[in-house]
């Protein structure tokens, strides 16, 4: 067989198994690596800079929305988590503790934090005595551990790497704007930046935040048709207030409990990416958060190598100024052919492949790694080119996204009709719900798909409960779920 050959049959074809083929791909591509404890992962270089390209422009949409970062402590005084109830409840099970240290016993167990509102909380009661210290913004970026029962790297790890919003306003009015802006960030981000479409809408009041008034998400569709929750924006009206004391007084002098929120994306964007786009070749980034946009590969034969590689550094230095990510792979001990499923395999956006013939002539040629297509491109234009062509891949991907998603969204009137198509359409389904836990929870445990969330705009308003048949209160997309 030959290397070619031998590299990507390595990879798990994704009809064969989907599970294998995500595991195979994130390890080929070194994102990360298994940890010697339970759920946690190494982000390896390549990983890593996917994070910080991700973190790089969210970071920005939140400065342009008028948020400031911060960092606070680590570690939580178990007693915070008692103060609000259903916050202890909702996130008690998955909660580590530092017990001792130093030697000694603890006076007070020490939790590492989940999510940080209660700390938040504790210090904005501190920091706000009138309406003029209103609105208060401030981002993290941290680490947070859970203590998840089932975990798959990026998606569900025990400790992860997110940002986590915290805000406190006058009203419910001006917290609830902030709740849907920062949704809407995420919205934007994840289409514009990871070419993934999503679903926005509002979780049900069991798949919602603990300690939320309302949870608001975004819901993406992998290729193997199950949803990825992709983010999270809470409206926390006072709970959060009442149970830290964050008062300020009023602009007609009364003192009024705050109205907060709290938001989050976290590594799982990882993993979704690479559920939207990865083929069976491997890796497909998305050209605004690849770690490498472009790769050039010089070749030709021996005598013409010096010639080609030193337009070829010209190029780069031409590219690189104009702000793409690009490197060169000028290695001569592995051949062109393997560097190109290598680089497939990493998904890079945007393949240059420099021949002496073509530098001759003035011209190079440009594989997308989407379509596979192959064309010339004229060197006296190279960065207009490459930046033209990266767009088109980024918008080449979400529309097949957007197909895929469209390919496999259905719509059900009865659970046995869900029960029934399930296994075949593999996908989500639209249908009525009454409202009530029961039989929220009915479909959960007959056909493994959950609410995913009550879509603000779905392509039909279903009548009747396809559980009970009662009159519908939410039509609601629901899924199996990462
Ligand atoms: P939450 O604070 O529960 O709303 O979580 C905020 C966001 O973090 C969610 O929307 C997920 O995208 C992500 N997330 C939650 N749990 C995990 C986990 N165990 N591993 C990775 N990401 C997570």
């Amino acid at each position: 067989m030959s290397k070619d050959k031998g590299f990507v049959s390595e990879i798990t074809p994704q009809a064969e198994d989907f599970s294998r083929w995500y595991i195979d791909v994130i390890k080929k591509a070194e994102l990360m690596d298994y940890s010697p404890v339970r759920g946690c992962i190494v982000f390896r270089p390549e990983g890593y800079e996917l994070w910080e390209n991700i973190q790089r422009d969210l970071d920005q949409r939140f400065k342009d929305t008028g948020h400031r970062n911060a960092y606070f402590p680590l570690f939580i005084p178990e007693s915070f988590f008692q103060k609000e109830k259903e916050h202890v409840e909702g996130f008690n099970p998955e909660l580590p503790f530092v017990t001792e240290a130093g030697g000694e016993q603890l006076e007070e167990k020490l939790a590492i934090r989940p999510t940080s509102e209660t700390m938040f909380g504790h210090m904005y009661s501190k920091w706000i005595q009138s309406y003029r210290d209103l609105p208060l913004l401030i981002n993290q970026w941290a680490n947070v551990v859970r203590w998840e029962k089932r975990t798959l790297p990026f998606l569900r790890t025990s400790e992860f790497l997110w940002q986590e919003g915290h805000t406190a306003h006058e009203d419910e009015a001006d917290a609830r704007r902030e709740t849907m802006q920062m949704l809407d960030v995420y919205t934007e981000f994840a289409e514009n930046v990871l070419a993934i479409p999503v679903i926005k809408g509002q979780k049900t009041p069991s798949e919602k935040f603990a300690g939320a008034v309302d949870t608001f998400s975004i819901e993406a569709m992998m290729k193997d048709g199950r949803a990825v929750q992709a983010g999270t924006s809470h409206y926390l009206g006072t709970n959060f207030a009442v149970a830290f004391d964050i008062k300020y007084l009023s602009r007609d002098n009364n003192l009024e409990y705050c109205h907060t929120t709290s938001w989050g994306v976290s590594t799982r964007l990882i993993g979704a990416l690479i559920m939207v786009h990865g083929d069976d070749r491997g890796l497909v980034m998305p050209p605004k958060v690849a770690p490498t946009q472009v790769i050039m590969i010089p070749i030709g034969p021996p005598k013409t190598r010096e010639q080609v590689i030193a337009k070829t550094d010209e190029l780069f230095a031409e590219l690189k100024a104009a702000g793409v990510r690009v490197r060169v792979d000028d290695r001569s001990d592995v051949s062109p052919g393997w560097k190109f499923n290598e680089y497939e395999m990493r998904g890079v956006p945007i393949r240059l492949e420099l021949g002496p013939r073509d530098l001759d002539n003035g011209v190079c040629v440009l594989v997308s790694r989407v379509t596979g297509e192959k064309k010339q491109v004229p060197l006296d234009n190279i960065a207009a080119e490459v930046k033209a062509a990266l767009d088109a891949v980024h918008e080449e991907m979400f529309e097949r996204a957007r197909q895929f998603r469209e390919d496999h969204f259905y719509s059900v009137e009865t659970l046995d009709e869900l029960k029934s198509s399930a296994d075949e359409k593999r996908g989500f389904a639209l249908a009525g719900w009454c409202g009530s836990d029961a039989c929220e929870q009915q479909v959960k445990e007959e056909t493994g798909y959950t609410s995913r969330n009550i879509p603000f705009e779905a392509a039909e308003t279903k009548a009747k409960c396809l559980v009970c048949g009662d009159a519908s209160k939410h039509t609601v997309v629901f899924a199996k779920a990462y």
